[in-house]
């Protein structure tokens, strides 16, 4: 099964979003459990929470469709520790956040080492934010998102991922999410079929298909190898449709959330449907 949908709005409430969802014919969607641009947040309260769950149920999403995403002020690997605690507090606050929802995977940043430590002491502080909060916490998966590789940005090479999972002890409860614009511009080319045999295999191997937990559909307004992460409207951009198609008619994608976060969410229902189209009808004899 191919799940496909958009990171939809929370706002007015999280319990809004499997309606927004279901209201472009998605099959999975993301959303923010919080305000990403604030480190405090009220509480979830049992209402929301139900209403939340209850949503989910109606418009058929199950945890395994949804990658709720943290807060963009988390660095889990801050070089001061003072920040890197407030960080930890926050992830953890965010994995309570979705457990409390009903959900099982938290997608997020790895983290910025803003030049004051080098990438692997950073890629090592990532892993223990990530132990420290996994034991603090029960059946929420830390699912490391790929970078561009903006500014410090760590998690651009398929490696961070592969070090970071390394440190993390519990392996059951930490996963990875590919972004295809955040790919691109790291400089993994997927412009061709060749070039995602390619890349998907180099992820294969320094990372493994048994670690995706779900991908960011996007294209890309950066150019190649830019280390600019600026996304686009699929087909749009410097990537073009290509490994869309590819995405959807390969099984190793199969039952994970695909998620886009491109730019015109006018358009976020047809782009759904453009996905869905691309679908081996083979793997899928029913359709
Ligand atoms: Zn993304
Ligand atoms: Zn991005």
């Amino acid at each position: 099964m191919k799940f496909v949908g958009a990171h939809v709005s929370a706002t007015g409430g999280v319990d809004q979003t499997p309606e927004r969802a279901h209201a472009l014919g998605a099959t999975a969607f993301a959303l923010f459990t919080k305000n990403q641009r604030q480190w405090r947040a009220a509480p979830l309260s049992s209402q929301v929470i139900d209403t939340f769950r209850r949503n989910c149920e109606r418009y058929g999403y199950t945890s395994g469709q949804i990658l709720p995403h943290d807060s963009f002020l988390i660095n889990l690997g801050h070089p001061e520790a003072e920040p890197l605690e407030k960080s930890r507090v926050a992830f953890i606050d965010e994995l309570t956040r979705c457990g409390q929802l009903g959900l099982s995977l938290l997608n997020f940043h790895p983290g910025s080492h803003l030049k004051q430590i080098d990438e692997d002491a950073c890629l090592a502080r990532i892993a223990e934010s990530v132990n420290i909060a996994l034991d603090q916490t029960e059946g929420v998966t830390a699912v490391i998102e790929n970078t561009a590789g903006q500014g410090s940005n760590l998690g651009f090479r398929f490696e961070h991922l592969a070090a970071i999972i390394d440190g993390v002890e519990d392996k059951s409860r930490v996963g990875v999410c590919i972004d295809t614009c955040h790919a691109f511009a790291a400089g993994y080319d997927l412009r061709t079929r060749e070039d995602c045999d390619r890349t998907f295999a180099e992820f294969d191997r320094i990372v493994g298909f048994n670690y995706l937990r779900g991908m960011h559909l996007n294209d890309a307004k950066s150019a190649f190898a830019s280390r600019v992460d600026r996304h686009h409207s699929l087909g749009m951009g410097n990537i073009g449709h290509t490994p869309f198609s590819y995405i959807m008619a390969d099984a190793r994608f199969d039952n994970i959330p695909l998620v886009l976060e491109t730019i015109d969410s006018s358009i976020w229902a047809e782009e759904i449907a453009w996905l869905k189209s691309q679908q081996d009808t083979a793997d899928n004899p029913a359709a």
